[in-house]
């Protein structure tokens, strides 16, 4: 079976093709700038050079054609044509409190989806007009959509809540729902196939440290907490996200600055964060280089960035009753050993005895780099969303053809 992974973006769309006999990649790409003029489809088949196209791609229905045509390319494709594709999945951003788990799409998830609009009101329109752009073009294609919130639908109402008043989640459904569960659910999985132990007797912290971040704990293999809220914002300090403060500070600043809600909205989650506090990147690269050039305003923003994630792993720990097993994953979970050995520093106190040579090895797959004598095992697992997507894809697709 050939499933193609679809993460669909306002301007933008990224793909994945697998084959999923032996779950490789046949081709990814991304087109960008959709209704701009200028788009650009970058197509990377497995085994043959990047292609990249510049023309005007003004919607959604055209930049799926666009990469079915390259996928089926007699020159840069990997498919006869189009027939070949027998499934598609999409990622989608919020599934509010009705989508607890991955689903296979239909008029009523279509509608449901719709109403969660407001929940997400930059990412989950986008991935509609992704989900009617697939049915345009494979009308008789199967669909399946992989929520980012529904890994996190497990958290119990005293992780969940607010202490505000209630009226306000009977009516608008403000509570907690957290993002990057795809990733904290492949991660925790493939973390505890590498340590040969069930995820039910693991108690986890999973540490997605990328330009959004979020930590979750995890207990009986379900989350049980994570850092983000309703929205991605709150949390950990991230690459141009505050993360979490005083909410008070919102009307306060607005009025002192004269700001607008969207004006202060933009400030907290564009121009914040690590690109705030270092005045310079909010690449961590960037920040840690300048850092190790002496940057004092550098080395404020990563010292910050390390303490706020080691008091969410402390809390957690706290949260769960302990803590088995400490996992780094994205971007910069999975790169930066520098910041790896600054948040293990801090807790020794849990039991975390970081192996310095094992820290600083690169590679892609998933290995420990505490000490063998560190009653907590810290391991890096390398993220794979689209995996988890094309996975649960096959699987409901399979189960409804045999149904
Ligand atoms: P992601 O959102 O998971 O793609 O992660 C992107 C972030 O990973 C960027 O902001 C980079 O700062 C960070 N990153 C990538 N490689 C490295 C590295 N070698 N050292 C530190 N940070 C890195």
């Amino acid at each position: 079976m050939k499933i193609l992974v679809i993460n669909a973006g306002s301007s933008s769309l990224k793909y994945q093709l697998y084959n999923m006999t032996d779950e490789t990649v046949l081709a990814s790409g991304r087109v960008e700038r959709i209704g701009m003029d200028s788009s650009i489809v970058t197509h990377e088949p497995a085994d043959k050079p990047e292609v990249r196209h510049v023309s005007e791609i003004l919607d959604h229905t055209t930049a799926v054609k666009r990469v079915i045509d390259m996928l089926t390319d007699a020159e840069h494709g990997v498919l006869h044509n189009m027939n070949e594709i027998d499934a598609v999945g999409h990622r989608i951003v919020h599934g509010g409190e009705t989508f607890k788990d991955s689903v296979v799409v239909n008029q009523e998830v279509k509608l449901e989806i719709k109403r969660l609009f407001d929940l997400a009101p930059l990412h989950n329109p986008a991935h509609m007009m992704g989900i009617n752009a697939v049915e345009a073009n494979l009308p008789n294609v199967p669909q399946v959509v992989v929520f980012d919130t529904a890994f996190h639908q497990t958290m119990p109402r005293t992780s969940y809540l607010y202490p505000i008043p209630t009226v306000l989640y009977n009516r608008h459904k403000v509570r907690r729902y957290g993002f990057h569960g795809t990733s904290h659910k492949y991660v925790s999985s493939q973390a505890s196939a590498f340590l040969g132990q069930p995820l039910e007797q693991l108690k986890m912290v999973s540490c997605h440290i990328g330009n959004g971040a979020s930590c979750t704990a995890i207990l009986d293999g379900k989350s049980f907490d994570t850092s983000m809220g309703m929205t991605p914002l709150e949390g950990l300090m991230m690459g141009t996200r505050s993360g979490d403060l005083d909410p008070a500070i919102v009307p306060y600043v607005m009025n002192k600055e004269e700001l607008t809600l969207n004006e202060v909205n933009s400030m907290l989650n564009k121009h914040s964060g690590m690109l705030a506090v270092s005045g310079l990147s909010s690449d961590m690269r960037e920040v840690e280089q300048a850092m190790n050039e002496g940057d004092s305003r550098a080395k404020l923003a990563f010292d910050m960035y390390v303490y706020r994630l080691r008091k969410y792993i402390g809390a957690y720990a706290a949260g769960m009753n302990g803590i088995d097993v400490l996992l780094f994953t994205a971007g910069v979970g999975e790169n930066s050993s520098t910041l790896r050995r600054a948040v293990c520093e801090g807790l020794t106190f849990l039991g975390i005895e970081l192996d310095e040579e094992r820290n600083s090895v690169r590679s892609k797959e998933t290995r420990y780099i505490s000490a063998d004598s560190s009653k907590v095992k810290v391991l890096v697992v390398p993220t794979n969303e689209e995996l988890l997507i094309a996975r649960d894809t096959y699987e409901l697709v399979q189960r409804k053809q045999n149904s």
